[in-house]
């Protein structure tokens, strides 16, 4: 071997891949022993249908290591030019606390966590939702407010559809006012259009006699700055039978009356400037608050307090039945994934800085933006508008390029939202250095002499009759936490309340919860991706363009497809984008009658929900058996709406699990009747390398950044939701209106705020594929599919395993059934969920996509020694079940029905079951080691959506519950 290829031999030993794998090459051994396969390769060749094998990752850069991807990515962040953006338009600069950057956003505690729908171990970020929505309801004055949304834009659109909802009426109007954004204007076009709902944007009263709207848009300061007296406008709304929508300025809020008192009945967001970099666009949480009446028809996750089985306050989930995954196809909305990391970042601000803090930094952006206007004038400009809260609007007229010019040169992006207007939007990182220079750039651009800032006057701008009145943040939690002792230990002791990656497997079927590499987290936090505004010039982006544009073709190569958008922020969000690019598709064909969406009884929900919104008549498929779609029952409903089908969608491998044999004739079918095929593509980690949606005949699919390609899931966002398309659906894909480089100008419009939606966060997804290259992702499916089978093969016997494929495998995740345990000894699938915590691990998918089951996914990046804890739990648990079937456990007072057991409760000086305290926590010897302790016993959801608490103050009022109360 000559020294150049050992030196090559070395490098690709110490791979990132390699590391990125969880199994070693001495356990892939033994566990393709155990799964009876000869080698990977011949695993794959038992799971992935011969006819459909295919792979265009060569296409892939060879791998780099960690440290050179780290290198390459901050290469890239330093071709983003670092200049001050004072565009506004909804993103601001805003000072991260640094710790709450170190200790929650670059801290794998918080950012692995799954979505806290085991609500046992999610009491430390149900915790901070619950600050979130306490802050958001207070700051708006409305009773309730969710856990978040994915943009201000998009809840706006949210909003419309909750209004339409609750209007029942006959009205499909809207009526806008013309200072929202243009970002929140051209969203809400794109989202009401295949609803049918026109947009009427006017602020003309008597407009809204003749259109008789079902709601009507405000903002709250308008989109170039303006501050005026929204409760006329709320009350002419009202006096026309339509709801008021009221897009609010967080920061604004803590100085002025909040839009609830003026009567709005649902007030939206973004929380982006507390604490979260503007990041090129996203991620950050947008916000929703609603009047008591439109609780239930709130779109996104709303947590409550309810009690334990202690009788003890305990958080959980609310009001699920809500959800898209419940109400399916008459679902109003189709959000899952949300923005939780984000809503914990902007919640923790609102902790550490409290309401004098969050007061302070609002008071001095305002008192600043008052010198500036008072510069503006005394260099002999006009404002637009006289009240405003931080942006001043300089009517320039001729000299507004020269403006412009002069500010850019000083280092300030400023906006130019009409040929003579420019705008200025100030937030907490500017310094009076900053207004000196913007006062010289209005000086120089004005050819007038300057005046210190000392001279300037700087009249109120905010009207005594807008000043807010009520308090805020008056719960003990906003007063406790402002030195940082105090709010480090907070920080630690809500992290320490969950279970997230750094302690166990989460073994979540179709959410992939796989290995989030630091190398992979690193680059997020870089200034020169964290400080970009997403609507900067593109020549000062340039890095960002450059890895978007590569992270596209990869995917592209991934996809087998010609073109991908980046822009859809959710998996939810990529379906609905997906679904227009077919609409526009049939459209431009002179098809715009094909309005049938196939979707079988299998899918998840968002997608029933994402073809409703997307203007589609969803018909529903029936599976078989063996979870397959019934090729009888398509082709009856393909025969049925033939000349009216839009679209099939379909997930592959099924959300049973199996490569489906049948599936490039079900393509075929959907073409021949001139549908097309869409992809869910949340199972993609079984198909890279070995398959993918362009090889089974798939037109479009949507990729989750979160499950594949290694984007933490934060606790149930951020996610990233891509789509791919063939060639002929290019055309179709989102735009943008703000930034021509986000799509194509025959695109039908922007699905998110921001033109590359969550863009601060592709750096993870990119440095995944760029340190894995072809032959590393395709051996990663391979291994996802031997653990899979590995675990089922383990557990067969105890735990039957619902499907599998014709040769006997499953793919990279495994449904096993619990029903049975139900007749024999009363043990639900529940209780053995709720046990597990005792065992430390998080438990599988409960109840979904078949009720009574658990589905098990264990991705490539768990050791064989982790898989063999589980399976070792899990056949523990099974004994467990087998003493009640057998009469030697008690039916109602047993391990399963008590799970999960606290410390306190297990060193209590009384003990009254049947059982040992040594049964109850430590039930298999290893579990002493790193015992997780589960901070409360089993939450009552029942009780709690029968007595909804979703902000703080109520706590104490748990108090008088029966329980606490007869202890
Ligand atoms: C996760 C998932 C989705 C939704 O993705 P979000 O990012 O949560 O919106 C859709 N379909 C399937 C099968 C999924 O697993």
């Amino acid at each position: 071997m000559s020294a150049l290829d050992q030196l090559a031999a070395l490098e690709d030993s110490a791979g990132f891949a390699a590391r990125h794998i969880g199994p070693s090459e001495g356990q892939i051994a033994d566990m393709l022993r155990t799964v009876g396969a000869e080698s990977l390769e011949a695993l794959a060749a038992l799971t992935v249908p011969a006819g459909i094998r295919d792979s265009h990752l060569d296409a892939l850069p060879p791998p780099v290591g960690e440290h050179a991807a780290i290198a390459e990515l901050r290469a890239l962040s330093e071709r983003n030019a670092r200049v001050k953006s004072l565009i506004g338009c909804g993103y601001h600069g805003t000072h991260t606390p640094p710790v709450i950057l170190r200790n929650v956003l670059e801290n794998p505690g918080w950012y692995t966590a799954y979505t806290p729908y085991q609500a046992e171990l999610a009491q430390g970020r149900l915790e901070a939702l619950l600050n979130f929505q306490t802050m958001v309801a207070d700051l708006t004055g409305l009773p309730v407010a969710n856990a978040s949304l994915l943009d201000e834009a998009t809840a706006v659109a949210e909003a419309m559809a909750l209004a339409l909802a609750a209007h029942k009426g006959k009205s499909t109007a809207l009526v806008a006012a013309p200072d929202l954004h243009p970002q929140t204007l051209a969203v809400l076009r794109t989202r009401a259009e295949p609803l049918g709902i026109a947009v009427h944007v006017t602020d003309d009263a008597a407009d809204l006699a003749a259109l008789k709207p079902f709601a009507v848009v405000l903002s709250y300061p308008g989109t170039t700055g303006e501050l005026r007296d929204i409760a006329p406008a709320i009350a002419a709304a009202h006096g026309a039978g339509a709801l008021a929508i009221v897009a609010a300025d967080i920061l604004a809020l803590t100085l002025l009356t909040p839009p609830g008192e003026m009567g709005a009945d649902v007030v939206v967001g973004s929380t982006q400037r507390f604490g979260v970099p503007m990041g090129y666009g996203g991620p950050h949480a947008a916000y929703m608050a609603v009047k008591d009446g439109l609780k239930r028809l709130m779109p996104g996750r709303l947590v409550g307090v309810s009690v334990d089985a202690a009788g003890r306050p305990a958080m959980r989930l609310a009001l699920q039945t809500r959800e898209q995954h419940i109400r399916r196809e008459k679902a109003t909305s189709n959000i899952c994934t949300a923005q939780v990391l984000l809503a914990v970042m902007a919640s923790m601000y609102a902790v550490w800085h409290g309401p004098e803090g969050l007061t302070r930094i609002a008071r001095r952006t305002h008192l600043l933006a008052t010198l500036l206007a008072d510069a503006a004038l005394r260099a002999g400009f006009t404002l637009r508008h006289d009240l405003f809260f931080d942006t001043v609007a300089v009517e320039a007229g001729e000299r507004a390029g020269a403006l412009m010019e002069a500010a850019l040169r000083a280092g300030y992006n400023l906006r130019r939202a009409e040929p003579g207007l420019v705008v200025i939007a100030l937030d907490e990182t500017v310094t009076r250095q900053d207004v000196i220079a913007l006062d010289a750039a209005l000086c120089e651009a004005a050819g007038h002499e300057r005046v210190g800032l000392a001279e300037l006057s700087a009249p109120a701008r905010m009207p005594e009759a807008l000043a807010r009145r009520t308090p805020f943040l008056t719960a003990a939690v906003f007063r406790a936490h402002h030195s940082e002792h105090a709010m480090l230990r907070y920080l630690k002791r809500l992290e320490d309340r969950d279970v997230a990656l750094n302690r166990s497997m989460i073994p979540l079927g179709s959410c992939t919860m796989k290995l989030n590499a630091t190398a992979e987290m690193i680059p997020v936090t870089f200034p020169g991706f964290s400080d970009i505004h997403p609507f900067a010039p593109v020549n000062q982006a340039r890095g960002y363009i450059e890895m978007i544009r590569r992270l596209e073709s990869w995917l592209c190569a991934c996809t087998g497809f010609a073109a991908v958008s980046l822009q859809p922020n959710a998996g939810s969000q990529g379906e609905y984008a997906g679904l227009l690019a077919i609409r526009a598709f049939h459209r431009a064909r002179g098809e715009g009658h094909r309005d049938i969406c196939l979707i079988p009884s299998s899918a998840h929900g968002t997608n029933p929900a994402s073809a409703v919104m997307a203007g589609m008549r969803v018909v529903v498929v029936g599976c078989d058996r063996e979870g397959n779609v019934d090729l009888g029952d398509l082709r009856a409903k393909i025969e049925q709406h033939g000349g009216k089908l839009s679209a099939l969608m379909i997930t592959y491998p099924s959300t049973h699990g199996v490569f489906e044999e049948g599936i490039r004739e079900i393509c075929d079918a959907v073409h021949a009747a001139g549908g097309q095929v869409y992809m869910d593509g949340a199972n993609m980690n079984a198909q890279l390398g070995l398959t993918s949606p362009a090889a089974i005949g798939a037109d479009v699919c949507h990729l989750n950044l979160h499950k594949t390609f290694c984007i933490p899931h934060g606790g149930g966002g951020p996610g990233v939701g891509p789509i791919g398309v063939a060639a002929h659906l290019a055309p179709h894909l989102p735009n943008h209106p703000l930034v021509a480089e986000a799509g194509p100008e025959t695109g039908f419009g922007p699905v998110s705020a921001a033109p590359f939606g969550s863009a601060s966060i592709l750096p993870i997804s990119y440095a995944y594929i760029r340190m894995m290259g072809g032959a590393g992702l395709t051996r990663a499916t391979q291994v996802a599919i031997l653990n899979a089978n590995y675990v089922a093969r383990r557990l067969d016997g105890h735990f039957p395993v619902l499907y599998r494929g014709g040769k006997g495998m499953v793919a990279h995740e495994c449904i096993l059934d619990c029903r049975g345990f139900q007749q024999g000894g009363g043990v639900l699938v529940e209780d053995i969920a709720k046990r597990l915590q005792d065992y430390g691990f998080h438990a599988p998918t409960m109840s979904w996509p078949v009720a009574g089951t658990l589905m098990v996914e264990p991705t490539e990046s768990e050791p064989q020694e982790e898989l063999d804890r589980f399976v070792e739990a899990m056949i523990a648990i099974r004994a467990e079940i087998r003493a009640v079937e057998q009469g030697r456990a008690d039916k109602a007072d047993n391990p399963l029905k008590n799970a999960p057991h606290t410390a306190e409760e297990v060193t209590a000086e009384t003990w009254s079951h049947p059982y040992t305290r040594q049964e109850a926590a430590f039930p298999l010897p290893w579990i002493a080691a790193a015992k997780y302790w589960p901070p409360v016993k089993r939450v009552d959801n029942v009780y709690g959506d029968r007595n909804l608490a979703c902000t703080c103050a109520p706590l104490e009022a748990y108090q008088d519950h029966p329980k606490v109360a007869a202890e």
